[in-house]
């Protein structure tokens, strides 16, 4: 390692390689913190080429690489199960261009999501994919997870909106995927790339389409008497053929801590908060407003607002991207989950996540992308309470075993990561999972990149290379 140090110096700079075990104690695991792992260095290249010295590098010393970003994800995708260098990209953040004619930007990975918006903004274009996270989180760690957001119920996922990408594979070279236009004439590559959580390759640089500032935006934040009446609403919207830009609902636990959080005025009373947004020409937006209040009534709203300007706008947004973060006045420790059910299963699959929390004496609040049947169950719980935090891991895999029941899935938008990676048989069969690993020893045949991750081995006890998680050791005794 003291080499290893020594040459990674040379070609990013002294200040750029972290070793100090105060410096790697940031660096043991992203926003998903049960399973903590530290790197044993942390490089932080400045450019492309930097990056592809840097892998080649760890190549050519059969050293793993874990790349990173912000560190906000919620499956441990980032954090080092493999050990090695964690490869930190946020200090390539320029915005490189802005073309207005074809509505693409062009950035380093290491800009957040938001930052291709502000780049925007002035030609009346922005970046769709709006993860809670977007101040925060990084193109690249979006790309890695194929992010996405409440928007993204109507505009689509980060796939729909990457064109091209500048990526350094496994061994150094550099590739580029896609380009300015959607016009494949090859394999798309590309897709494949966009979800795959830094097992195939750094991705440098991205090619991202922009789309138009709607002209016209409705905002409306109804209560409801319970979960069940608020779910049917969103059932009966998507019904009528209406598909809003976003429909956000949060239960009453979560509620009351936003409440205590921010002092908005949210009738604590209720059940369950839905927030819908309707956004397209002027032409139209007000009959799908009545489509919209007409399910509500039937489904016994409770109360109904809709945002008068931007500003009240902007304070209802910032009720629901405050929900995680106000859920830490209760408890100190949240365990977000992520799992997909159809959208007419929600009512019984909220039930059931009721009862999980009650088997296990565990508080559950609730965060859903309701429109798009995506649920954040987030367990709350003391690090310190280990027994507790047996019991959470527990009631998460049976929380995702209910998912997948009702016919569901693992992930909507977190992606797989160390977190999920012993339920991937519930979904996937052992062929399915065995092509997945042709892919990835197509590209990575050494498996340095991001190890560990995603794609479960059978050989290895505990799924974790080695490094035994507490899941694992919780969920398989190994
Ligand atoms: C409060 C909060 C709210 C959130 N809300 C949402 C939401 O609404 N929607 C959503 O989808 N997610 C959400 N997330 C999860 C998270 O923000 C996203 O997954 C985000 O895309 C991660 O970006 P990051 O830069 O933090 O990546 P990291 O956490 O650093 O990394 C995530 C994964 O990407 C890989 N990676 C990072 N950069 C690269 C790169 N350049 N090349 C290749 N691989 C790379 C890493 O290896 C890892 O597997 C939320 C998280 C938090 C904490």
């Amino acid at each position: 390692m003291d080499e290893l140090k020594r040459k990674l110096i040379e070609i990013v700079g002294e200040e750029n390689v972290l070793s100090a075990p105060e410096d790697l104690l940031v660096y043991e695991c992203d926003a998903e913190t049960l399973d903590l792992a530290r790197p044993e260095l942390v490089v932080l290249p400045g450019s492309t080429d930097e990056v592809s010295r840097v892998v080649a590098l760890a190549a050519a010393n059969g050293i793993a690489f874990s790349p990173r970003g912000a560190g906000t994800g919620l499956s441990g995708g980032a954090t080092t199960v493999g050990g090695g260098l964690s490869l930190v990209l946020t200090r390539m953040t320029r915005v490189l261009s802005v073309d207005q004619f074809n509505r693409v930007a062009v950035a380093e990975v290491g800009a957040t999501n938001l930052s291709i918006s502000q780049a925007a903004r002035r030609f009346g274009l922005y970046f769709a994919p709006d993860p809670s996270s977007q101040m925060a989180s990084t193109i690249g760690g979006n790309i890695a997870e194929n992010a996405g957001g409440p928007h993204c119920l109507k505009y689509g996922m980060t796939t729909q909106h990457v064109l091209g990408a500048k990526v350094v594979l496994p061994d150094g070279q550099v590739v580029e995927l896609g380009g300015k236009s959607r016009d494949l004439l090859s394999l798309d590559l590309l897709g494949l790339m966009v979800g795959s959580e830094g097992t195939l390759g750094v991705v440098t640089e991205a090619v991202l389409r922009l789309i138009p500032v709607a002209q016209s935006v409705e905002t409306m934040l109804a209560y409801f008497p319970s979960v069940e009446d608020c779910g049917q609403a969103v059932s009966d919207i998507v019904a009528v053929g209406v598909i809003p830009a976003a429909m956000e609902m949060v239960d009453q636990l979560t509620l009351n801590a936003v409440e205590d959080h921010l002092h908005m005025g949210l009738k604590r009373d209720a059940a369950a908060l839905l927030i819908v947004e309707l956004d397209g020409p002027d032409v139209g937006i007000s009959a799908q407003r009545e489509v919209v209040e007409k399910a509500a009534r039937n489904n016994k709203v409770m109360g109904i607002t809709w945002a008068n300007n931007e500003a009240e706008r902007l304070r209802i947004w910032k009720a629901r991207k405050a929900a995680f973060g106000a859920l830490g006045r209760i408890s100190p420790h949240g365990y977000v989950l992520d799992g997909v059910i159809p959208r007419s299963k929600l009512a019984e699959a909220i039930r059931k996540i009721a009862l999980i929390g009650a088997k296990h004496d565990l508080t559950i609040a609730n965060v859903y992308h309701a429109g798009d049947g995506n649920l954040h169950p987030c367990i709350l719980y003391h690090r310190d309470d280990l027994d507790e935090v047996r019991r959470v891991v527990i009631a998460g895999r049976e929380i995702l075993e209910l998912c997948v029941d009702l016919g569901g899935t693992l992930s909507g938008e977190h992606g797989i990561g160390i977190e999920k990676i012993l339920e991937m048989p519930l979904v996937f069969s052992e062929q399915d999972i065995e092509a997945m690993r042709w892919v990835k020893n197509a590209f990575d045949p050494a498996n340095l990149a991001n190890p560990a991750k995603v794609l479960p081995n059978p050989k290895s006890c505990g799924e974790s290379g080695g490094r035994p998680l507490l899941r694992h050791q919780i969920l398989t005794g190994c």
